[in-house]
């Protein structure tokens, strides 16, 4: 055997190759072996009959070409020694018969020199065989330096084989098929694809392949060039997942809307636009993209026709957000179409975390032709159209005057404050119109529905018969308004705690009614919110007294009344349980087990939320510490929330220290889940919190995303690990609308390279909706409920 000599080409320009199989069977044999040597093997042929020299030295090197690469020997044939280089591609034996000597040592040297060359360059080349075009297919010849180093494999491994070699199984058809075309057609082509490196970690390349014609014309090899493209890519999947978002929830608005960049310029229409455009019957729909929306107003305000002062106000208001004079601008305008009038409210939003402007045109026909009939100053609300609380004492007044039995329905948003606090009254008063709406499509004719101020709704059920049973009304209600408001980049659910007092048998006046559903109203309050409850006279004494107080929560905690439940986060692909959610509860002697809902709310503001959040963090750590030497849980994420008001004070990353010093968790396996709303709201201080925890190994995961009326800007400026989807997405994940902002919301955590948790998934639907829309993880009753730590399964799989 002689050494593999110098050559920087498995294979040179006048070289046969012969292909087989590991049973030695001729898979293939070009035109340079049958030229090369007398009586070639042809395809089909055992090579032990055809020619048993070859083979008997095939056999014999096997062993050590798989080891180290080709090696390269004489063999005989028919009395005559012929120059054979043997290696290992993916078909089972290679040989290359090697021209002789005059002919290579003529190519050889300007091969030398193309080496150096390519040696030089930056991408990485590839050079193969062009045959054989169908399987076992060509073989890589040559590799560069730049592959060598950006692939991680090693020449030998490399060379001989196929550049199947490189690509993932799971490459798509597509991109194989360009590969076919080009290659069928002997045409070069550039083609984006997925690259595996020898470790499995993916990389994306552009490749350039082209095809290599010798002396003669005759293609012999391919050369493809390829240039890492992972960091464009990664950018080019970020845009996407933002303009999908931006898309879905465009669609999402029930008006007809459009989207316009910072010039005015149409970037996409919603569907109800296009249903609009349809509607009017105004003939095929243009291609709107581009099309420049303010110069569109300026034209219609140069006609003579009506609606130019109209048209000339939206310019104006479009103008004046677009430029940042205005947060936002409203117009109500009238529109005659065939001599109908209707009435339409325009309203430019800007677009928060993006360039531009949402433009919307609701129809309110209706509501202006009810101000119109009722000459609705004095009595009606101006926001919201509703009737006025003096209204709602009148109508009260009359029935009880006229001894008619009635029932009055207070309706108390929950949480309310807080939006309006954390995002302002524009928002603020979106949602109460909306809300203002939803009741009103769900009461009776003849009843009568207000606003009392604030967040505060009434409905004042006159003519109800004796025994009348609330629940009826009262469920309508809270499902209208759990139907959540998708404000431009915002999505909100609303609820209510409910009071009602039915009279008779109630003998007061319309003061003491509205007292006493206020009464029942706080009760449903103190019961955890987002219920209805009727005012009995009990109430009147015990409504204040059983709210939760904070000394309550303090003896409670150094009593050791508080426990931690955990529920897993699932694997969607694999059924696998990667990390569980710490959730507090409080086991109170009297009361039983109770829910973060009913207490959290009594301590947040104060310091006791601290001293909470200390405690929770460190029994967390000591399950998760437990668990991972129990059970050797070492990737068991383990995720525990944190308060808003315990972030921004400084002191957060210190007590997490403190706790981590005290329990021995693998690196990397704790997170802390923020809620959105606390992200978007926090300051500096917070921001620079979550980036020193984030540094020192801690995983953050923004909680209830999708709820938190957010600019998207804050994900791409913080160190964010996991997105925790809100429930509400996987709620509507059912309609075409829902699955898209689903799917939506999911390449927007991919985009920032953060994993996707799905919340509350409850039903196998929901689970497959989870899974169409690609997201990473699931949480929910249908994988697992919360559970203390000694009933949590070990190493537990569901079925997905
Ligand atoms: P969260 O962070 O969104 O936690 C998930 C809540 O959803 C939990 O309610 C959980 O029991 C519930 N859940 C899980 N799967 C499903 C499902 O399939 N369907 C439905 N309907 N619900 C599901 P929980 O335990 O009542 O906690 C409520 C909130 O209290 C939590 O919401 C979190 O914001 C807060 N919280 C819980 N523990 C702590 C804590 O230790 N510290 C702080 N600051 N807040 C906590
Ligand atoms: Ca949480
Ligand atoms: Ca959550």
């Amino acid at each position: 055997m002689m050494p593999w000599h110098d050559d920087p080409f498995l294979l040179l320009p006048g070289d046969g190759l012969l292909l087989l199989d590991d049973a030695g069977l001729v898979l293939h044999a070009d035109r340079f072996v049958c030229e090369l040597v007398p009586d070639a093997p042809t395809v089909g042929a055992p090579l032990a009959t055809a020619w048993p020299e070859l083979w008997r030295s095939v056999c014999a090197q096997a062993d050590a070409v798989s080891a180290s690469g080709p090696a390269e020997e004489v063999v005989d044939r028919v009395g005559v020694p012929v120059s054979c280089r043997i290696f290992r591609p993916d078909s089972g034996h290679g040989v290359v018969v090697m021209a002789p000597e005059p002919q290579r040592s003529m190519v050889g040297p300007s091969a030398v020199m193309y080496d150096r060359v390519l040696r030089s360059v930056n991408e990485s080349i590839i050079v193969t065989t062009a045959e054989p075009f169908d399987a076992p297919g060509p073989v890589i010849v040559y590799v560069n330096d730049a592959f060598l180093r950006e692939s991680g494999f090693t020449w030998h491994e490399v060379i001989g084989r196929s550049p199947r070699i490189v690509q993932p199984a799971d490459a798509p058809a597509e991109t194989r098929q360009a590969f076919r075309d080009a290659m069928q057609a002997w045409r070069s082509a550039t083609v984006e694809i997925e690259n595996v490196r020898k470790d499995g970690s993916h990389f994306w390349v552009e490749i350039d392949i082209a095809a290599v014609p010798d002396d003669t014309g005759w293609f012999t090899h391919w050369v493809s060039v390829q240039q890492d493209i992972t960091r464009r890519k990664a950018d080019e999947l970020e845009r996407e997942g933002r303009r999908a978002m931006i898309r879905a929830i465009l669609d999402s608005l029930p008006s007809q809307s459009v989207l316009l960049d910072g010039e005015g310029r149409i970037v996409a229409t919603n569907e109800q636009w296009q249903l609009t455009w349809r509607e009017f019957g105004q003939g095929a729909e243009p291609d709107w993209t581009g099309v420049d929306y303010l110069a569109a107003c300026l034209k219609a305000a140069n006609t003579t026709l009506g609606g130019a002062d109209d048209a000339l106000a939206v310019h104006d208001g479009i103008r004046s957000v677009l430029g940042g004079a205005a947060t936002s601008f409203g117009h109500d305008y009238e529109m005659v179409v065939e001599g109908t009038s209707l009435w339409f409210h325009m309203e430019v939003l800007p677009l928060r975390g993006a360039e531009g402007v949402v433009v919307t045109h609701a129809d309110i026909t209706r509501r202006r032709t009810v101000e119109d009939a009722l000459g609705y100053q004095s009595r009606h609300d101006l926001l919201t159209g509703l009737s006025n609380r003096d209204a709602i004492r009148a109508a009260l007044e009359e029935c009880v005057a006229s001894a008619r039995p009635c029932a009055l329905v207070l309706i108390d948003l929950d949480d309310f404050r807080t939006v309006n606090d954390a995002f302002g009254h524009h928002y603020g008063d979106r949602l109460l119109e909306v809300a203002a709406e939803r009741l009103e499509a769900v009461v009776g004719l003849d009843d009568v529905v207000g606003r009392m101020g604030g967040d505060e709704f009434a409905v004042v059920v006159r003519d109800c018969a004796p025994g009348w049973d609330p629940s009826m009304l009262c469920d309508a209600i809270r499902v209208a308004l759990a139907e959540p408001v998708d404000l431009d980049i915002v999505s909100a659910r609303l609820s209510a705690s409910i009071g009602v007092v039915a009279a008779p048998p109630h003998p007061g006046d319309a003061d003491a009614i509205i007292r006493d559903a206020d009464t029942a109203m706080y009760v449903s309050k103190s019961a955890g919110r987002d219920r209805w409850t009727l005012f009995a006279d009990d109430q009147r004494l015990s409504a204040r007294a059983r709210a939760i107080s904070r000394d309550r929560v303090s003896a409670a905690l150094a009593a050791g009344e508080f426990e931690l439940h955990f529920q897993p986060f699932i694997d969607l692909d694999t059924g696998r349980t990667v990390g569980s959610e710490a959730l507090l509860r409080w086991r109170d002697p009297v009361e039983g087990l109770l829910l973060p809902g009913r207490f959290l709310s009594a301590i947040e503001s104060g310091p006791l939320i601290e001293e909470v959040g200390a405690w929770v963090l460190d029994r967390a750590l000591a399950v998760q510490a437990a668990w991972q030497a129990q059970r050797g849980h070492e990737q068991h994420v383990m995720s525990v929330n944190v308060s808003p008001f315990q972030l921004g004070r400084g002191r957060l990353p210190g007590v997490v220290a403190d706790a981590l010093a005290h329990h021995a968790v693998a690196e990397g396996t704790l997170g802390l889940e923020i809620l959105e709303s606390a992200v978007v709201t926090s300051g500096a201080g917070a921001e620079a919190e979550l980036r020193e925890l984030h540094a020192s190994g801690i995983r953050i995961a923004i909680d209830d995303f999708g709820t938190g009326y957010s600019a998207l800007a804050y994900l791409q400026s913080l160190p964010v690990d996991g997105v925790k989807i809100d429930r509400g997405f996987i709620q509507r994940s059912a309609s075409p609308r829902g699955a898209r902002l689903l799917r939506a919301a999911g390449e927007l955590a991919r985009a920032v390279g953060a994993t996707s948790i799905a919340e509350g998934i409850e039903t196998p639907q929901q689970l497959a909706a989870a899974q169409a829309a690609g997201i990473m993880w699931g949480q929910g009753f249908l994988l697992g409920r919360p559970e203390p730590a000694e009933d949590t399964p070990a190493a537990c799989r569901v079925k997905v």
